[in-house]
C-alpha cells in the first residue's frame, strides 16, 4: 500500500490552490494593483494597448485562454508533488474518476493550443475578434479589417471616452463605438447600430468601492441588424449619468429600474435646497467692473455663488469672510463641500464647514449665496 497524505492536507492544498487560481482569474483590486495579472506579467509580448487596441486584445484573449487552461493541470501536478507515490507511481490505481480528471487536465491546454494555433493563421485572421471586426461595417464590406480596427483604435485613444469597470470587465464608450472587454472576449458595436436596455439592478451592501454600498446595473446591448450577438454590461450606478451623456444610441428603461443617485448627487440636491433659502447676492457687472465667467471647476455653468459670512457676527464662530468674486457654480461648490466632510457620516455633512476653494476662508451652508445679476 502506498502511504497517503492525509485527506485534510489534500483539502487544505486544494483550498489554497482554488483560492489562488480564483485571485488570478478574477483578480481583486489589490492583486491587480500588485501586478499579478496576465496583462502585466506578459506586457512585453502583448505590446501597448493604447497603440494597437485590437492586436493587443487578440493576443491577450488568446494568451488568457491558454494560461487559464493550464490551471487544472497545475492542480494535478501539485497533487503529484505532495504525494508522488500515490499520483505519479500509482496512477493506474487511482479511481476512474481521478484518471479522467487527469486526462481532462492534460487535454485542456492541448485543445486550447490547437484552437489558438488555428486563430493565429493568416496574421490572426481567424480569431473571433477579427471575425467580429469583419461584420462591423456592413455597408462598407470592401473595407479591410485593418481600416475598421484602425478607426476604433484611434477613437479609443481620444481622452474624452467613457471608461468604467475593472480588470475582468471594462466598458469603453467612444463617440461612435461601445466596447466591452471581458476576460476571453471583446464585444464591439457601433452606436448607430444598437439599442441599450436597462435590464436589472443589484444592490451590494458590502463593497470595497463605497461605504454606502453600490448598485450594479445590468444593461443589455442589442445590435439592431443582428449581425452580432447581443451582450450585456455591468455598470456601477455612479457611472450611469456619465454613460448616458456619452451615448448616442437609445437607452430604454422599459422595466423602470430605479437608478440610485450617488450620495454626492443626493447631497447636491439638499445643499441647493438650503442655499435657496439663504439671501441672494446682488451682482452688477457695471459696479463690479467685471463679468461673471464660467465656473472654475466645470468650465460649463456660469459662476453663480458668492460666499458671504452670514452665519454669525464678523469675528464669531469658525467661519471667516471670503473676499473672492463669484468663481464657482452651485453644483461644483456643493461637490467641493461634500468632499471635505466626514465620508463615513453623511448625516452631519450639511452642518459641516469647508474652506473657500480659492482663499481657504472657512464657510458653512448658511454662508453660500446664490448670485442674482442686476
Ligand atoms: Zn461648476
Ligand atoms: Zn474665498
Ligand atoms: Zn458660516
Amino acid at each position: 500500500m502506498y502511504q497517503q497524505v492525509g485527506l485534510d492536507q489534500v483539502g487544505i492544498y486544494t483550498l489554497i490552490y482554488c483560492f489562488l487560481s480564483l485571485c488570478f482569474v478574477v483578480p481583486p483590486k489589490e492583486v491587480a494593483a500588485a501586478g499579478i495579472t496576465i496583462q502585466n506579467l506578459f506586457a512585453a509580448w502583448l505590446g501597448d494597448e493604447t497603440i494597437n487596441f485590437m492586436k493587443y486584445h487578440i493576443k491577450r484573449t488568446s494568451l488568457t485562454l491558454f494560461i487559464h487552461s493550464l490551471l487544472p493541470l497545475g492542480y494535478g501536478l501539485m497533487l503529484m508533488y505532495i504525494n508522488p507515490k500515490l499520483y505519479l507511481f500509482g496512477f493506474f490505481e487511482l479511481s476512474l474518476l481521478k484518471q479522467l480528471g487527469y486526462a481532462a487536465a492534460i487535454s485542456l491546454p492541448f485543445s486550447s493550443s490547437v484552437c489558438i494555433f488555428f486563430w493565429s493563421r493568416d496574421n490572426w485572421m481567424h480569431h473571433p475578434l477579427t471575425q467580429k471586426l469583419k461584420h462591423l461595417m456592413p455597408t462598407e464590406r470592401n473595407h479591410s479589417v485593418d481600416i475598421v480596427a484602425g478607426t476604433i483604435n484611434a477613437e479609443l485613444r481620444r481622452p474624452n471616452l467613457f471608461n468604467s469597470g475593472h480588470y475582468s470587465q471594462k466598458v469603453r464608450v467612444t463617440d461612435n463605438w461601445i466596447v466591452k472587454v471581458g476576460t476571453y472576449t471583446v464585444d464591439i458595436v457601433h452606436q448607430a447600430n444598437c439599442v441599450l436596455s436597462l435590464h436589472s439592478s443589484e444592490e451590494h451592501t458590502l463593497s470595497e468601492e463605497s461605504p454606502y454600498g453600490v448598485q450594479i446595473l445590468q444593461i443589455d446591448v442589442r445590435p439592431v441588424d443582428n449581425s452580432q450577438r447581443p451582450f450585456s454590461i455591468r455598470l456601477n450606478s455612479v457611472d450611469y449619468g456619465e454613460l448616458r451623456a456619452k451615448l448616442q444610441a437609445p437607452l430604454v428603461n422599459a422595466r423602470n429600474v430605479v437608478v440610485r443617485q450617488t450620495v454626492t448627487e443626493q447631497f447636491t440636491a439638499a445643499f441647493a435646497d438650503v442655499v435657496g433659502h439663504n439671501i441672494v447676492y446682488n451682482f452688477s457687472a457695471a459696479e463690479s467692473g467685471f463679468q461673471l465667467e464660467s465656473c472654475l471647476a466645470c468650465m460649463q455653468a456660469t459662476a453663480d455663488v458668492k460666499l458671504v459670512k452670514l452665519c454669525a457676527e464678523e469675528q464669531e464662530g469658525e467661519c471667516r469672510q471670503c473676499y473672492c468674486r463669484p468663481l464657482w457654480c452651485l453644483a461644483c461648490l456643493s461637490k467641493w463641500f461634500s468632499a471635505r466632510q466626514d465620508q463615513s457620516d453623511t448625516s452631519r455633512w450639511l452642518s459641516g464647514t469647508a474652506g473657500c476653494p480659492m482663499c481657504r476662508a472657512v464657510f458653512c451652508v448658511a454662508d453660500v449665496c446664490k448670485v442674482r445679476q442686476i
